[in-house]
């Protein structure tokens, strides 16, 4: 069968002396990996160097036995200049790429993420608090993914949300301070974070990037979603580094 689709590029390694294996995230058909045969000899035979992050429109050609495709035609439509000018935009843009990839199953699609993949690169070629974005990135990718964190109340016994509540990675929610205590790695969480979590989370694209984070709030963020997202893929993303570094 052959197919047709908008993709993002996820990763890409060499195959054989003159080829590529390609994972795109695409927007028809979810992640898919295609050989781009002779790519490397001839780079002009396609119309564009499927560098990470860029976006392409493709046409492959689908195999009934194997999940690997053969792409016939891979043409660029966005590069995404400048976050390729800054090592931290760079460095930021290919921590979403392992997160989607690690996040998604093989050819399932969700417009959604895909959406929130393209909004997230175009919003971080200009964008001065990276950071921010980099978190409602993380709270989207986790709504959108079926991982949306439990935030009205105490997971295990449904009280309302007191002062001191904790969060918890084993469950996805918030713990009251009776539940909490057989919980060794929950953490911390004020009012403050799960208000903007929740914010986040309930609002659309535009209106969630126009919520300011205070220092405070951003800190509980960090150790929280990069917990949780450890917790939740069992293993580390290797261009975490980006976030510890920061
Ligand atoms: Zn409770």
């Amino acid at each position: 069968m052959i197919l047709k689709a908008e993709g993002i590029v996820l990763k890409t390694f060499n195959f054989r002396e003159t080829s590529c294996i390609v994972t795109f995230f695409t927007k028809e058909h979810g992640k898919i990996k295609g050989v781009l045969k002779g790519i490397r000899k001839d780079p002009k035979k396609f119309g564009s160097h499927v560098d990470k992050f860029s976006v392409n429109q493709l046409v492959y050609y689908t195999h009934r036995n194997n999940d690997l495709h053969l792409v016939s035609h891979c043409d660029l439509t966005s590069f995404f200049f400048l976050i390729r000018k800054n090592l931290r935009r760079t460095l930021a843009a290919s921590y979403a790429l392992e997160l989607v990839d690690s996040i998604m199953p093989t050819e399932e699609k969700n417009i959604k993420v895909y959406q929130l993949l393209i909004n997230f690169l175009t919003e971080l070629e200009e964008i001065k608090d990276i950071n921010r974005l980099v978190h409602i990135f993380q709270i989207k990718i986790l709504s959108h993914s079926g991982f949306k964190p439990f935030l009205d109340s105490c997971v295990v016994c449904q009280k309302h949300i007191v002062p001191s509540m904790k969060f918890s990675m084993k469950l996805g929610g918030l713990l009251c301070p009776d539940c909490f205590a057989n919980d060794r790695d929950a953490r911390i969480i004020s009012r403050g974070a799960i208000a903007s979590l929740t914010h986040i989370e309930s609002n659309d694209w535009k209106k969630a990037l126009r919520l300011k984070l205070t220092q405070p709030v951003q800190k509980e963020l960090k150790v929280v979603l990069n917990n949780f997202l450890v917790f939740h893929l069992e293993k580390h993303i290797k261009s975490e580094k980006y976030l510890s570094a920061r």
